[in-house]
């Protein structure tokens, strides 16, 4: 397990509330966070209770097909679901890593399409990425694994 930045699930709940605390600092109170699903649901989840946001939603993008290994470009998997919504609003994105940074420029760029006003927050921050999320918790070159998908799903027990 060398070359791998190895989260926690302790480390995730300290990484979350710290990044909370930086949005709060900043000043920026957002109407609605955003998951990008599936990788960004359980860091929106954690800082939708740490920032005392009830309002969130999710967008779900799919990119990774494996460790290192993407589609062409990063698709959206299915709309978002009230769009009418989001016009004008205070939006924070979050995603559990910006790596090449794509998956978080589509979303960035569906969103504004809203003339909402858009922020992103994201656990790690990679320094190939094309985008520069507002909030980042940590910065890392390596390959993070993540406490929600260290393990391969269940299968039944026959
Ligand atoms: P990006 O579009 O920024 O390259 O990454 C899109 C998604 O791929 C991330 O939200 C994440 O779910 C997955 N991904 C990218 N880099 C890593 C990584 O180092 N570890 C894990 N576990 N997933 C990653």
């Amino acid at each position: 397990l060398k070359n791998k930045e190895i989260l926690t699930w302790e480390g995730f709940g300290t990484a979350s509330r710290e990044l909370a605390q930086a949005v709060a600092d900043s000043g920026f109170e957002p109407d609605i966070i955003i998951a990008v699903a599936r990788g960004g649901l359980l860091p929106a989840g954690a800082l939708s209770y740490s920032l005392g946001v009830k309002l969130s939603d999710a967008i779900n993008v799919e990119f990774y097909t494996d460790v290192h290994e993407t589609l062409p470009d990063p698709v959206l998997l299915a709309p978002l679901l009230d769009t009418d919504n989001i016009s004008g609003k205070k939006l924070l994105v979050v995603d559990d890593v910006a790596d090449s940074g794509r998956t978080l420029a589509l979303v960035i760029d569906i969103l504004k399409g809203y003339d909402a006003e858009v922020r992103s927050a994201v656990i790690y921050g990679k320094a190939r990425s094309v985008v520069e999320p507002d909030y980042v918790w940590r910065q890392t070159d390596q390959w993070i694994v993540f406490p929600w998908s260290s393990e391969p799903p269940v299968t039944a027990n026959a």
